[in-house]
């Protein structure tokens, strides 16, 4: 197939095979089919949103070495980058969430490592909830869950989650694959609407690998997917294979774009970039705090973006940004009625 014949078939609402995701990702960043397939992808989200993008806000609990063996994250033990541990206090928690809450954040995050204590986390996010405005969408970024735990994060008044099944899990992490998607799983039961992405790609990772995980993503008809680089750890035995590039990383959010269901309103790019948003992007993160891809313990005099930041980044490329809480994480209705409005 030509490009020509994927942008008709995506303007027809078609779906899209593995193979075909291939092939699209197959092009040279740099090309002409490339910049026509993230023109396309950038009409489709403009549409399904009124050309309006949102920044969603993430802060962190803790900071602590992780058994969980993930070698692109700087928490890793392995990775030898954090030696200690540290968390902040409920007054700090709340005093960063209502911070990201009148910088404008469509929602706020809250992330932990994978073993921090599940009775902690909720009496932590009861704590938050309590201090924010009502309208304010909650969201978690956690490790996984069982059935229980998803619902009592919902009873402590989460909205959402983001959770991820990443690129080679069980290989370059620790994590059992099995658990991931049963997480997914347990997330939606328990009435959490779910955010995800392709993550975290690195050069290593084939048009193969990326294609079968862009219809992973799509195939739970999520609130938003998208795509993240892998971001080198110094000294860590990922760095070595190097990063890809901004342009590639928006040549790949583009072909996500075109292989989820029209159903799944947001795409989210990680980090934030011009690139990915002129390539359909319609989610940035703002960070604070510790950051799994970031060395310094405290994001906001490293890697991580403001609110502020992210959104004259949007504003550069012709998206208008929500005022409000999250359009995403709003999504009425269950997976099965998500499905149903996917079509075909
Ligand atoms: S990604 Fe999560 S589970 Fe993996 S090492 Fe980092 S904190 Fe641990």
């Amino acid at each position: 197939m030509t490009v020509d014949d994927f942008i008709r078939k995506s303007k027809d609402g078609q779906t899209f095979t593995r193979k075909e995701l291939e092939a699209m990702l197959a092009f040279a960043p740099d090309s002409p089919e490339s910049y026509r397939i993230m023109a396309e992808a950038n009409r489709i989200s403009k549409t399904l949103t009124g050309n309006k993008a949102e920044v969603h806000a993430q802060f962190s609990l803790n900071l602590a070495p992780c058994a969980g063996g993930c070698k692109f994250c700087s928490f890793a033990s392995v990775n030898k980058v954090f030696g200690s541990s540290s968390e902040i206090t409920p007054e700090q928690a709340v005093e960063k969430a209502k911070s990201f809450e009148s910088s404008g954040a469509n929602a706020v995050f809250v992330m932990t490592t994978a073993h921090y204590p599940f009775e902690r986390f909720i009496d932590m996010a009861r704590e938050i909830r309590r201090n924010l405005e009502p309208e304010t969408v909650l969201v978690a970024n956690v490790g996984d869950r069982t059935h229980g735990e998803a619902r009592r994060m919902k009873d402590a008044g989460f909205q959402g989650v983001y959770h991820a099944l990443r690129l080679r899990e069980g290989i370059d992490t620790n994590l059992d694959p099995r658990k991931r998607r049963q997480s997914i799983r347990a997330f939606q039961e328990a009435g959490l609407q779910l955010g995800t992405c392709v993550e975290p790609v690195g050069p290593e990772h084939t048009d193969e690998e990326l294609a079968e995980m862009i219809l992973f993503t799509g195939s739970f008809y999520p609130s938003y997917s998208g795509a993240a680089r892998r971001i080198g750890i110094p000294g860590s035995e990922l760095a070595v294979r190097g990063m890809i590039t901004e342009l590639r990383l928006a040549q790949i959010v583009a072909v996500t774009r075109l292989g989820v269901p029209g159903s799944v309103q947001g795409l989210c790019v990680h980090e934030p970039s011009t690139l990915g948003a002129f390539a359909g992007a319609n989610l940035f993160w703002a960070e604070s705090g510790a950051n799994p891809r970031d060395v310094r313990q405290e994001t906001e005099h490293g890697r991580g973006a403001t609110v502020h930041q992210c959104r004259e980044l949007f504003r550069e490329v012709g998206w208008g940004v929500l005022e409000g809480p999250s359009r995403y994480y709003a999504t009425r209705g269950s997976q099965r009625e998500r499905r149903e409005r996917a079509g075909p």
